[in-house]
């Protein structure tokens, strides 16, 4: 099977080190197995996603050196087709409506310390969750999956997580109690119809992505795509969470954090390779 893999960014924002780093190691992992390396354009989020964010990223991305598949997917030309992953489920009895507002489910929510966030914020425990499945046509406003029902209807889940070297032995990582550690993640936005979480399947399946090479902030997350795949049919990839390239002081670095931004170091003078050297 050819290995395939991506780099999807959101136009909200300027490239980073952070992103650079994901993109250039998906980019050489694909180059190195002779497989296929494609762009996605993350641009759920209507409201914060700009064409001129993803005119730069593309000149960041070219500037250091990296070459993409000409078939450029955005996620907002896509959204008849999440409407229909987002039906499959709510036909399964698996999904319910949910128009709490963020202040709302902080007041049902854990206790907002740390650790009590989720792959999707705070945890919300399903209190207005229906007693028994909806039935009949698909609402259109936001929706959440019941995991704990999801979970019992798909069995047991694994995926598994590989290293940069395909010479090593990769780990089988078992995947359990995700209620308790994500609880009903919102599969439906009323603002974007769709969130990142059933688009992200979605797209890797429809893209044959074989290999999901991303920052490991997002491997709490894996859980519940694991789950959307096996729930809607769909094959699970291999994944690599990398190391985060954090600042001086040790955080992470953000969106905003313009000091980091590729396009600072262009303007300053760094050359591409300066760039691959500070990662
Ligand atoms: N747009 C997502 C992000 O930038 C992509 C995450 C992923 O690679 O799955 O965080």
């Amino acid at each position: 099977m050819t290995f395939r893999t991506r780099f999807a960014p959101s136009p909200t924002g300027p490239l980073h080190l952070g992103h650079a780093y994901s993109a250039c190691l998906a980019h050489d992992m694909a180059r190195e197995a002779g497989g296929r390396f494609h762009l996605r354009i993350d641009d759920l989020d209507r409201a914060r996603s700009r064409p001129e964010w993803e005119a730069r990223i593309k000149d960041d991305l070219a500037w250091l050196g990296l070459s993409w598949e000409r078939d450029v997917w955005r996620q907002s030309d896509r959204l008849t087709r999440y409407r229909q992953a987002l039906r499959q489920l709510w036909d399964a009895g698996l999904l319910y409506p949910c128009t709490l507002t963020r202040a709302e489910i902080r007041a049902v929510a854990n206790a907002p310390q740390e650790g009590a966030e989720g792959p999707d914020g705070l945890i919300y425990p399903g209190t207005h969750r229906p007693e028994m499945p909806p039935k009949g046509e698909m609402p259109t406003t936001a929706l959440r999956l019941d995991t704990a029902r999801a979970e019992a209807a798909a069995g047991p889940l694994s995926y598994v997580e590989t290293g940069t070297n395909p010479g090593t032995n990769p780990d089988i990582i078992q995947i359990q109690n995700l209620f308790q550690s994500a609880g009903d993640v919102a599969l439906a936005r009323k603002d974007m119809g769709a969130s990142y979480h059933l688009s992200v399947v979605c797209d890797d399946a429809d893209q044959q992505i074989t290999h999901v090479i991303r920052g490991e902030d997002l491997a709490p997350a894996t859980g519940i795509h694991v789950l959307l795949q096996n729930l809607l049919g769909l094959p699970t990839p291999t994944y690599h969470h990398h190391r985060l390239i954090r600042d001086d002081t040790g955080k992470r670095l953000a969106k905003r954090d313009d000091a980091r931004a590729i396009a600072t170091y262009r303007a300053e003078g760094l050359t591409p390779r300066d760039i691959k050297t500070m990662l």
